[in-house]
């Protein structure tokens, strides 16, 4: 049996207001509660704004709490800036960074997205490094070229020991938000390839890292994806915004 137990987490990105936030919560609390989740762990990454009004919601429950982003820096004069500390300051313990969003939105580079995944892990947070191929790039087939490089960024500048505990979403660029999910046999290629290359810098590290798929995972096809072996989870955009969707990827992954 797998030492990896499912995860699915809810990428909530820039939706939502305290009150629908507060309505959706609800309606996923009372969703789980019925399917009493022995397996599967449940996170949810709302905006920045609502962290504190989230994380203080769910301290106690069964979901965790993450933001979707960090800054690279510590402290200091970085208007609009919100430091990983910040973040765990206010009850969070995950955090996403490499988001595809962050990449082409804010012009992140793995770089940038290796120093935000140091960051997250000297303050305690679990980092969930997102990478992805575009569409251009899988036609080219260079789809493991580009995910591998954009997780060795990370590895290469924390090594074993800081990349210990972290998590990987695969989401080609060309299913987020476009309905067209990568289908089980190709996410599980690229999942296997992912985790060959963990097991480059350790077997153990590589067999006990959760590797989560995200891009139109919807409740029809979540069963699919969760039955291939290297495919842990899901990281979920749209259909975490609705409570009855999300928990039933929850419960394919609990029966996965
Ligand atoms: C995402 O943005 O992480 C995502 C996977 O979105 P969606 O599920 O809407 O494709």
């Amino acid at each position: 049996m797998s030492e990896r137990n499912p995860l699915v987490a809810g990428n909530w990105k820039m939706n939502g207001d305290a009150a629908s936030l507060d309505t959706l919560l609800d309606g996923v609390l009372s969703e789980l509660s019925v399917l009493a989740l022995q397996r599967c762990s449940v996170l949810v990454f709302p905006s920045y704004v609502y962290l504190g009004q989230v994380a203080n919601k769910l301290r106690g429950t069964i979901v965790g709490v993450g933001s979707q982003d960090v800054d690279e820096r510590t402290q200091g004069a970085v208007t609009g800036g919100v430091s990983a500390a910040m973040v765990k300051d206010v009850g969070c313990e995950f955090s996403l960074v490499g988001h595809s969003e962050r990449r082409t939105l804010f012009a992140e580079s793995d770089e940038l997205i290796a120093e935000k995944f140091e960051q997250c892990k000297a303050c305690g947070l679990v980092p969930i490094i997102c990478v992805g191929e575009t569409l251009e790039e899988r036609r080219q087939d260079r789809t493991m070229e580009v995910v591998t490089r954009q997780l060795n960024a990370v590895t290469s500048r924390v090594g074993l020991a800081g990349f210990d505990g972290a998590m990987v979403a695969y989401e080609p660029v060309w299913a987020i938000g476009t309905g067209e999910s990568a289908t089980p046999e190709q996410a599980e290629d690229v999942h296997a390839g992912l985790r060959k290359c963990l097991a480059e810098l350790d077997e153990d590290l590589s067999s006990r890292t959760r590797i989560l798929y995200g891009g139109s995972v919807t409740a029809d096809n979540a069963v699919a994806l969760f039955g291939k072996e290297n495919v842990d989870g899901a990281l979920v955009g749209g259909a975490s915004l609705k409570a009855n969707s999300f928990a039933e990827i929850c419960k394919a992954a609990e029966e996965s």
